[in-house]
């Protein structure tokens, strides 16, 4: 078997962490979760929460666990008003480094979990395919900040639609949110045009959990497909009794490097790419 050697995860970063408290239990706190992070000598995570802005919560962690870098951000679900200008600006205000479309609110997720009065849907493009009032807006504080648009769990015609937005508004950091999800599945073909935009793919652990076995080896041919300089490595680690996000990343890394990734497309995957998008260089 390939292992990782030790070390591997020096300068990591992973983009997607979910934390207690949540509405739903969750494998650790945001400061267990980052010490362990820093203890397997990662570089930065940014915490994720599908119903309340992140940010603060980053904050007071980044302080308590020094040598680690916390980053929050807001997803655009009903619990925030959905499409809601006024929580991303206050959100950006306060350094938010990631404004995601809807996830339990989207079209997609809705057909597949019904959240009730907790996360009905937000529709993100009207039945015209017009945008929803506050995109443009939403989209043009997103490009003034500098910020990531996080796409979230919108159907891969939808996220072609945002996008083309996203870059009229000059957004210059588009992170597509897990597209082998199984409410999004989106095909090869969508990929490469979004990809021909700028997008970044977010290509996350978890999504392999409970998934049909062919699942890695097409995440590595989107990868050979597309090219490394367009996918973020991600854990989508905090699910109750899953694994932590440094061993997740590690599996994941193990997963890639036995069905043909090599270690340095890894290490632009899962450092270099979402250390520009996190705004760490330039
Ligand atoms: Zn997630």
């Amino acid at each position: 078997m390939i292992q990782a050697e030790p070390g591997f995860l020096d300068g990591a970063c992973d983009m997607h962490v979910h934390f207690a408290p949540d509405v739903v239990p969750r494998a650790m706190t945001a400061p267990a979760l980052a010490l362990s992070c820093r203890d397997a000598g990662m570089r930065a995570v940014l915490l994720k929460n599908h119903y309340a802005p992140t940010v603060l919560c980053a904050r007071a962690v980044a302080e308590m666990v020094p040598g680690m870098r916390v980053f929050g951000g807001l997803v655009l679900n009903a619990s925030v008003g959905g499409i809601n200008p006024a929580a991303v600006e206050a959100a950006l205000r306060m350094g938010a480094k990631e404004i995601w479309m809807p996830t339990v609110s989207a079209g997609p997720h809705q057909r597949r979990v019904r959240d009730g009065r907790l996360a009905p849907r937000v529709a993100v493009f009207d039945a015209a395919g017009q945008p929803a009032p506050g995109l443009e807006a939403v989209l043009e504080m997103i490009a003034h900040s500098d910020a990531i648009l996080g796409t979230g769990h919108l159907a891969p015609q939808e996220t072609l639609a945002l996008v083309a937005l996203a870059r009229n508004a000059g957004v210059s950091k588009i992170l597509v949110t897990h597209p082998e999800f199984d409410a999004i599945a989106m095909d090869l073909a969508t990929q490469a045009a979004l990809a021909d935009q700028g997008a970044f793919f977010e290509r996350c652990y978890h999504t392999l959990h409970g998934a049909a076995p062919g699942r890695t080896k097409a995440m590595a041919d989107a990868i050979r497909y597309l090219g490394p300089e367009s996918t973020v490595l991600a854990s989508d680690a905090g699910q109750l009794g899953g694994a932590s996000p440094a061993h997740a990343l590690l599996r994941f890394c193990e997963e890639l490097l036995r069905r043909g990734i090599a270690a340095d497309q890894i290490a632009v995957m899962l450092k270099d790419n979402p250390a520009w998008l996190l705004g760490l260089v330039r």
